[in-house]
């Protein structure tokens, strides 16, 4: 947690936010090797609140809101799955080439 408060962190942090808005998951992603343990989005409440930043209401600039959206995914992922008999499977995704610009322009 000490790590949250250092100023270059918050500095980042504060860098990727002042760039529009940006989800926690978004947020906390840019920081992935500030914490190890926590979740993206864990980890990007915890910065917004060290640097008293308000969430936007506004759809995050980087992943349009997609974490939101994960349960709806993996529920119609497991639906698809009951229809097939298996013993392991792999998950992989594939995000569109916008997606990753907005996310490296970060
Ligand atoms: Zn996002």
């Amino acid at each position: 947690m000490e790590a949250f408060g250092k100023p270059a962190v918050l500095r980042v942090a504060r860098s990727v936010l002042k760039t529009g808005a940006v989800c926690d998951h978004c947020l906390g992603r840019q920081l992935a090797q500030v914490s190890t343990g926590m979740t993206n989005s864990e980890r990007g409440r915890i910065l917004r609140k060290a640097l008293k930043a308000k969430k936007s209401r506004k759809k995050c600039a980087v992943c349009s809101d997609i974490f939101r959206r994960l349960e709806k995914y993996a529920d119609n992922a497991a639906k698809r799955l009951l229809k097939i008999e298996f013993g392991t499977f792999v998950v992989g995704t594939r995000l569109s080439g916008d997606m990753i610009a907005r996310e490296e322009s970060l």
